[in-house]
């Protein structure tokens, strides 16, 4: 046949079970075009014959009409003499090629599927596992791969004659939907949504086995609810989590921008971290020691159900004692939930592994990961070189794993702190779990430096060749893995703490980086940390250093003097004084001259208030402080001096704090001019800081330097683990 083509497409991305082949058999047969559509275990494979001109159309339109959950990361395409097709099929999933596809996150349910769950009229009118190609689990329900049903935990549960009908009707929104369910054939709640909202309305804490684990919930605006929630859960201070029944909602209890709009109502539906608003109806203590407040969404019909039920926000914290990990079955549930819940909420659906909430933070006008899970994990990152099969552990806190293959980087869903026995475990099924999903066999394993991290011990223990990378270059390569930086740059690396190449804590780094070389070109001047980790937990500590090492004997107001002179003992003889160029101690310790947080509550504590109390906007009072030099120690006696006069004189603490504030993207551009750079990349917890963020990167473009920042992965070590993986075959590491 004249003007006859073949044109093969190969997707990769997430490209399964977002209704992509029935979206392709449509578009095909519309076009009137033959051949066929089957995901395989790398993602998705078409093929079409037709007139050239029809089969140009279909690629053009295979981009625009997409389904909008999917995202292509790759594709490869080439055209083929005519294979003489008599039709187009969808055709059974093929098994046998290398299964590196990207496993679909768990998507928040969409419009028609609530629409449906809230009708009398429709069979799954209240029924809270109802899903569709579109919405739904994907990731937490996945057991292997290629996903479909037999593969997923819903495999025991066979589809009665309606859901069976959808599933294999190419004309429906269920068309080979694997997680299908219905009132009929699918998973079960336990106990009765009305059960479940009487117990939160009396005031008690409910055990709910959401998607990704068990939550606990209760009642938001009730002080003694969350007291108690607190209490039982070993969770002293740090903010919890809050699901609103509603945007209108969210919006009266927080003072939302267009952006944490857009993130809250995403596929993703993570917890945005907002600023909240002066009648926020919230009790004090769900997160009195923070200055923003995490609030989410239902993004399950479950919580819909629930969430209309009640009509009032609920706590929505992950169901674990603190430092552990969430819990996702039903005998974890009665050894560790039932004794803080008032009522356990299981079903019989189980998860294939635990996935918490995701946390984002909005600046830029977009958003930034602080805790990448739920709704993104394990979305792969693609990056420019092809890499050999290697595992990275990541860091010690925050702990995501990655494996990277060829062109890929799967980072795990955040893991935690690798502090417990159960969250070590979790690490190491988490390893096995990613290993086995994406049939890779690492032929190198990438850590930390730092000798005591948990990763890192796994990781000399685990019997591969072993990749060191130091923790702030592991930082500064993730951003620019993320971001595909190629040309040299100068990384910005400012964090809490992590293991420098010689032996000292190091945290405020500056390295030049090209030809995949690292050098450090300059860093903070060192100070000391009088107590080591205690000085972590209480920042005055650090302030008294700082004093101690400008020689002022006087010594910060109320702080205890028997304590005061113990501490100047210790620093005097060097006793357990670690040394460190870290900026977030930095933070902390100017926080506590300042008079705000001498003790910090939870790690990043200090920091984030002395943040907020900069306030959002723009609003940069003159006298902004400096930190002198451009290269080598970076001085910063003439900030630390200032601070402490201006503060002895009374200063208000939003100003010391604007001042303090303005002297770091100065001494940022004066660096990267120093040393030449075109591109700047930051990285590192630091830049969690919407504040320092925002005015840096304005500083560098106003400078004509391009400002490059994390956007999916978090700036914070849950980042490491990509950092890790991208340099395990290079110089950098060790
Ligand atoms: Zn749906
Ligand atoms: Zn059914
Ligand atoms: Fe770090």
């Amino acid at each position: 046949m004249r003007g006859e083509q073949r044109l093969r497409i190969s997707l990769h991305g997430a490209v399964q079970g977002v209704g992509f082949r029935p979206f392709v058999f449509r578009l095909a047969k519309d076009l009137g075009l033959r051949g066929w559509v089957s995901n395989d275990s790398s993602g998705l494979l078409v093929e079409v014959e037709g007139p050239a001109e029809r089969v140009e159309r279909f690629r053009e339109r295979l981009d625009a009409e997409r389904p909008p959950a999917s995202v292509i990361l790759t594709r490869e395409v080439s055209w083929l003499p005519p294979a003489g097709y008599a039709d187009f099929e969808i055709r059974p999933s093929d098994g046998s090629a290398s299964p590196s596809a990207a496993v679909l996150p768990d998507l928040a349910t969409c419009t028609e599927c609530l629409a449906e769950i809230l009708d009398p009229r429709q069979r799954r009118h209240g029924y809270p596992f109802t899903n569709c190609t579109r919405c739904g689990p994907r990731y937490t329900i996945v057991r292997d791969v290629p996903y479909d049903r037999p593969n997923t935990t819903l495999a025991g549960f066979p589809l009665c004659d309606e859901c069976r009908r959808e599933y294999t009707d190419p004309a429906d929104r269920r068309f080979h939907a694997q997680p299908i369910a219905c009132p009929r054939c699918g998973p079960r709640l336990e106990v009765s949504i009305a059960g479940a909202a009487a117990a939160l309305r009396a005031g008690g804490i409910v055990a709910l086995k959401g998607v990704g684990g068990f939550q606990l919930l209760c009642d938001a605006r009730s002080e003694a609810a969350v007291a108690r929630l607190r209490e039982r859960k070993h969770r002293e201070a740090k903010p919890l989590a809050v699901m609103m029944p509603s945007l209108e909602a969210a919006r009266r209890a927080c003072r939302l921008s267009p952006e944490e709009e857009e993130a809250l109502t995403s596929p993703a539906a993570p917890i945005v971290l907002a600023e909240p608003s002066p009648d926020c109806p919230l009790a004090a203590n769900v997160n009195d020691a923070s200055p923003f407040v995490g609030v989410m969404l239902p993004y399950s019909p479950l919580h819909h159900l629930l969430m209309r039920e009640t009509g009032f926000p609920l706590v929505a914290t992950s169901g674990n004692v603190s430092g552990d990990p969430i819990v996702t079955t039903t005998e974890g549930a009665r050894a560790v939930l039932a004794p803080i819940a008032d009522l356990v909420v299981d079903h019989d659906r189980p998860i294939a592994r635990p996935v918490d909430d995701s946390v984002v933070r909005v600046f830029r006008g977009g958003i930034s990961l602080v805790r990448r899970a739920r709704g993104y994990a394990p979305l792969p990152i693609p990056i420019g070189e092809d890499l050999p099969p290697t595992l990275a552990v990541g860091g010690h806190l925050k702990n995501t794993i990655a494996l990277a293959i060829g062109r890929q980087v799967f980072v795990s869903q955040h893991i935690g702190d690798l502090d417990t026995l159960a969250s070590r475990e979790a690490f190491v099924r988490a390893i096995d779990d990613l290993c086995r999903l994406y049939r890779i066999r690492p032929e190198r394993v990438a850590c930390d430096l730092h000798p005591d991290y948990g990763s890192t011990q796994w990781a000399r223990n685990s019997g591969l060749p072993v990749a060191a990378v130091q923790h702030h270059i592991a930082h500064a390569a993730s951003c620019a893995a993320e971001n595909d930086v190629r040309e040299p740059y100068l990384a910005v690396t400012w964090d809490g703490t992590g293991y420098g190449t010689d032996g000292t804590v190091w945290g405020g780094e500056f390295f030049w980086v090209g030809n995949g070389r690292f050098s450090r070109v300059a860093w903070l001047r060192p100070f000391r940390l009088p107590g080591g980790e205690a000085a972590i937990r209480e920042p005055w500590r650090v302030a008294e250093a700082l004093r101690w090492e400008l020689g002022d004997e006087e010594g910060a107001p109320g702080i205890d003097p028997a304590r005061r002179r113990t501490l100047r003992h210790m620093l005097a003889r060097r006793l357990n004084c670690p040394s460190t160029s870290s900026m977030g101690r930095l933070f902390d310790a100017a926080a506590a001259l300042a008079g705000i947080a001498p003790f910090s509550r939870f790690e990043g504590h200090a920091a984030m208030l002395w943040e907020r109390i900069a306030g959002r906007g723009p609003g940069d009072p003159p006298g902004a402080y400096e930190i002198a030099g451009d290269q080598g120690p970076l001085d910063w006696e003439p900030l630390v001096r200032r601070l402490i006069r201006d503060a002895s004189a009374g200063t208000p603490a939003p100003v010391l704090s604007a001042r303090f504030h303005s002297a770091l993207p100065d001494l940022i551009v004066r660096v990267a001019r120093a040393c030449g750079a075109r591109v700047a990349v930051l990285s590192g917890g630091c830049f969690q800081n919407a504040r320092l963020t925002t005015q840096t990167v304005a500083a560098l473009e106003g400078a004509g330097i391009r400002a490059v920042t994390h956007q999916r992965m978090p700036a914070n070590d849950g980042g490491l683990a990509l950092g890790q993986a991208v340099l395990a075959w290079t110089e950098a590491a060790e």
